[in-house]
């Protein structure tokens, strides 16, 4: 009879939890704790991580540093440059560029074009009202049409 975890021979092991769940000692212990921590993190999860919370404010400048020591040891993703699909742009990580991606949505997408339009037509308003305001006697044959 084998651990099913690491292969080592459990014959001559004590009839205890680990054996009868087909595990060596070790990795029986180990199984019930990672079980037992589960639990335990399931039925205090609030407090567990208001718990982690209160520490990093109280460590703020030591994690700050164990963040920025992993960081260091993280190799740098290298990011092929890519381009707008349609005017070929450099981009970061989109398929299209801001200005590309806008006009496919207003081509595609009946709600956006909806929406642009009217706030559009808002701000066209609000432009005229500020202009008649600011200059009624200039604008006075706008004013009068
Ligand atoms: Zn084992
Ligand atoms: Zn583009």
């Amino acid at each position: 009879m084998r651990c099913k975890e690491c292969d080592v021979n459990i014959e001559n092991q004590r009839n205890g939890k680990s054996k009868r769940a087909g595990l060596c000692a070790k990795c029986g212990r180990k199984a019930r704790l990672s079980e037992y921590f589960r639990k335990y993190y399931i039925a205090n999860r609030d407090a567990v991580l208001a718990k982690n919370r209160q520490g990093a404010r109280d460590n703020r400048e030591r994690v700050i540093e164990l963040r920025r020591r992993r960081a260091a040891l993280k190799p740098k993703v290298v990011r092929e440059p890519k381009a707008c699909v349609e005017c070929g742009t450099q981009v970061i990580r989109a398929e299209r560029c801001r200005k590309c991606y806008v006009r496919h949505r207003y081509a595609t997408n009946l709600d956006y074009r909806a929406r642009r339009l009217a706030s559009t037509r808002r701000w066209m308003q609000k432009k005229r009202a500020q202009e008649l305001a600011v200059r009624p006697a200039e604008t006075g044959d706008m004013a009068a049409s």
